[in-house]
């Protein structure tokens, strides 16, 4: 398989290089030359472990890598490290150390970057930079932390995360990491990174000093690829459990920020599987909502602190793939949205692209919304549930309202409610006012009796290791003051 740039540039792109480069030269993102039909065969053998599916799934992407080699790199990433549940609809995605979804594909991206750097014979030191709203900070801490020939750089806007993200941040251990609080919001972040990464001259200046740099974001092929896997399993759940027959087809509900996972959705349905429609769910920074409705993305509005703030994004950077598939694949007419975007912050698609979005169905929820959804939930259904989780419900149900179509669903839970502790207390009313951040999680506990994820209790007596703030105009220098 080989991978070319959704803005027409660069073609026949090996996935390792793919996945080392992150970016195309073009500035577009790496896409797939094609989907393998993959359903028809893996429906035969539903029983696999989430290892071998995801092995099966990704060998036929990264067709350069050594299948050992690959086999190895799952392993080492999940193996008795992360596992999805499915719990009644909800496709639990944060059973990993960082206890969000974003684990993943960032226990992966390491492992895999670090045979794809073998593959191509590359020496230097790769130094990932990240900007995060959250979870990918830990999330590629996480993965990073230790691994031999890398380096990680996350930084995150200092008001824009929970006391608990920071904490998880703040308090990683490992020689190669550094963690940045930027004073700005996570587009702020993003941008800076984009810039760093758009610097040719910093670039060859640093591989002088034995450095390259990527990227962990999400639009790294490295990141997309292993997302699908979830799909087929959480699929396959459904069909184990009894809620669908063979082939039927599912509705797929994805509370989305940067546009990857329900991206993967998107890809798994390429490969076969029985998807109708795709449940775009946003918070108030609907961007993507006006979008599905108008075919208009218009960035230019304040971006909102919510209480999901995961998805406090006003560009989703993986939109392009989908809008690449839905123009034709013609990299001419993705890189003029993209020019736009950039020069004025807005862009219009064809009728045509209109007219392929109609798969996907786009709505937003309150922040009272949320609250009421966590509430409801737990009280009729004794589920609990994150804020996040709590949007692509609330959308779900407005979905349903809508159109009468109540087929099952597979709704993306993204992260641990413990994760957001506060958040969830005042959804169901827990007086939380005599007891700090990490207090909370022991009330929430005591009120639900549901148990507090290994990976955060304790998270309050840890040493913490990174406390540096930068201006967003200064990432570079903070970058440098690393490398130095
Ligand atoms: C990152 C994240 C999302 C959004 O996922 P995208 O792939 O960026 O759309 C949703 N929920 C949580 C908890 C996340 O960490």
């Amino acid at each position: 398989m080989k991978f070319q740039s959704t803005r027409g540039l660069e073609r026949d792109v090996k996935s390792a290089e793919g996945i080392i480069r992150g970016i195309a030269k073009d500035g577009g993102l790496f896409v797939p030359d094609s989907f393998p039909n993959l359903y028809e065969i893996l429906k035969k053998n539903k029983g696999l472990s989430y290892e071998e599916l995801a092995f099966k799934i990704i060998k036929e992407f990264f067709t350069d890598i050594d299948e050992n080699e690959l086999r190895e790199a799952i392993d080492e990433a999940y193996n008795n490290r992360f596992k999805p549940e499915l719990n009644k609809n909800y496709l639990e995605l944060y059973h990993g150390p960082t206890c969000a979804f974003k684990d993943a594909a960032l226990l992966f991206l390491p492992q895999i970057m670090k045979r794809a750097k073998k593959s191509l014979g590359v020496n230097e030191e790769i130094v990932i930079l990240t900007a995060t709203s959250g979870d990918t900070g830990k999330a590629a801490l996480e993965g990073f932390s230790s691994v031999d020939g890398f380096k990680v750089v996350v930084y995150y806007p200092k008001n824009g995360v929970s006391a608990i993200q920071e904490r998880q941040m703040a308090t990683q251990e490992g020689e190669n990491v550094k963690v940045f609080g930027i004073n700005g919001n996570f587009d702020n972040a993003q941008t800076g990174v984009k810039k760093i990464f758009g610097d040719e001259k910093l670039k060859e200046e640093l591989k002088k000093n034995g450095y390259i740099l990527s990227s962990a974001n999400s639009i790294n092929i490295g990141r997309l690829v292993p997302q699908i896997v979830y799909y087929f399993y959480g699929y396959f759940k459904l069909i184990e459990q009894g809620k669908i027959k063979e082939d039927e087809e599912i509705n797929v509900v994805v509370p989305t920020g940067n546009f990857g996972n329900i991206l993967a959705s998107y890809y798994g349905k390429q490969m076969g599987l029985p998807i109708n429609k795709f449940i775009c769910a946003s918070n108030e920074n609907k961007v993507l909502t006006d979008f599905f409705q108008t075919g208009i993305y218009d960035k230019r509005r304040e971006l909102i602190l919510t209480q999901s703030p995961s998805m406090d994004i006003l560009v989703s950077s993986n939109l392009e793939r989908l809008l690449y598939e839905g123009s034709g694949r013609d990299g001419e007419e993705i890189k003029a949205l993209m020019d736009g975007l950039m020069a004025n912050g807005v862009y219009e698609v064809s009728s045509k692209v209109r007219e392929f979005l109609k798969e996907f169905y786009g709505n937003f929820a309150t922040e009272e919304e949320v609250h009421k959804t966590i509430k409801n939930v737990y009280e009729k259904e004794n589920y609990l549930m994150d804020t996040h989780t709590a949007v692509g419900k609330t959308v779900w149900e407005k979905y349903k309202n809508e159109t009468g179509d109540d087929r099952e669903a597979l709704i993306a839970s993204t992260a641990s409610p413990y994760k957001f502790p506060v958040s969830i207390c005042n959804a169901l009313g827990i007086d939380i006012s005599n007891v700090d951040d990490f207090g909370v999680l022991k009330e929430l506990n005591k009120a639900t009796n549901v148990d507090i994820p290994r990976n955060l209790k304790g998270l309050d007596k840890k040493e913490i290791l990174h406390n540096e703030v930068w201006d967003k105009d200064e990432m570079l220098d903070a970058l440098l003051s690393f490398l130095k």
